[in-house]
């Protein structure tokens, strides 16, 4: 008879194959299942699985085994302390997205209105987030696929945030002319021929969220172009992109005029965030 503990060992002895995280993965599968939480897996040890938890856990493990990435697994996966629906419509959220939030805050007040968009917001973590942490700010989410924005509004009705909506539109093409004093992106930035591609998780993710033509750079420089004339005086741009593209990143800013260009570190110590200001119209 399989208890929670023996399933978490079998699995976890198979998933060393594939993932660096195995028992967190099995653990994570089970809790899942089971709709308990890690401690009650301590806890219960010694419970027996029922034949129908047995069978789901054999059909997730064997997914896993496949690849298949433990957030689309799940559904869901944490961001800033919050829950977001996931599925392979949309991006898995990752931890870096978490400095754009940390660069975003200061910029917003909190007891005064203050103009949002984020572009391409996929599951919505960026818009919901600053949505949630600042609730006079007005946000709007955009993305090209209606997919991803069906997610992105479920995401917000859980969090029961009324300031915020959605718009289909690439990039800023369907926006209406408007001053935003914050324009936010974490766009695909992943040039095509990059062998990460072919590796873990992104396998399994949305291309057209992780890759962009002009070894990553297209969308970058078609979000800073359009970008400038959304902002308001003294507004910000703030852009997501690899750690080798800070200096391209730059280049592209300072084509399109903004000021008080800056590039970000990520915890790692990675440059991965470009601001830049909208100072004077030239
Ligand atoms: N940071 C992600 C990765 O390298 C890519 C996310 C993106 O393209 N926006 O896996």
């Amino acid at each position: 008879m399989q208890t929670i503990q023996s399933a978490i060992t079998e699995a976890t002895a198979l998933l060393i194959e594939v993932s660096d995280s195995a028992a967190l993965d099995a653990e994570v599968l089970l809790c899942h299942i089971l709709e308990k939480d890690r401690s009650y897996l301590r806890a219960w040890s010694e419970k027996r699985l029922s034949s129908s938890q047995r069978l789901q856990f054999q059909k997730l493990l064997q997914q896993r085994l496949d690849g298949q990435p433990i957030a689309y697994l799940v559904g869901k996966r944490e961001f800033w302390s919050r829950d977001f629906k996931v599925s392979p419509d949309v991006l898995i959220p990752r931890p870096d997205t978490e400095l754009l939030i940390e660069l975003c805050l200061p910029l917003i007040p909190e007891n005064e209105p203050c103009k949002i968009i984020d572009l391409g917001t996929g599951s919505g973590i960026i818009g919901v987030t600053l949505a949630a942490e600042r609730p006079n700010a007005i946000v709007i989410a955009s993305d090209i696929s209606e997919k991803s924005l069906k997610i992105a509004k479920e995401n917000a009705a859980s969090h029961q945030l009324k300031n915020i909506s959605f718009q289909q539109s690439s990039w800023l093409d369907d926006i209406a002319p408007d001053e935003f004093d914050l324009i936010i992106s974490n766009p695909p930035y992943i040039a095509a021929d990059d062998p990460h591609l072919k590796q873990g998780d992104l396998r399994f993710e949305p291309q057209h969220a992780l890759v962009a033509d002009d070894d990553g750079l297209k969308d970058i420089s078609l979000i800073a172009k359009s970008a400038y004339s959304y902002l308001k005086q003294g507004g910000h741009l703030l852009i997501e992109h690899g750690f080798e593209q800070q200096e391209m990143a730059q280049m592209i800013f300072q084509t399109f005029s903004y000021a008080n260009i800056q590039t970000h570190k990520d915890l790692a110590g990675l440059p991965r965030v470009t601001s830049g200001q909208k100072l004077n119209d030239t």
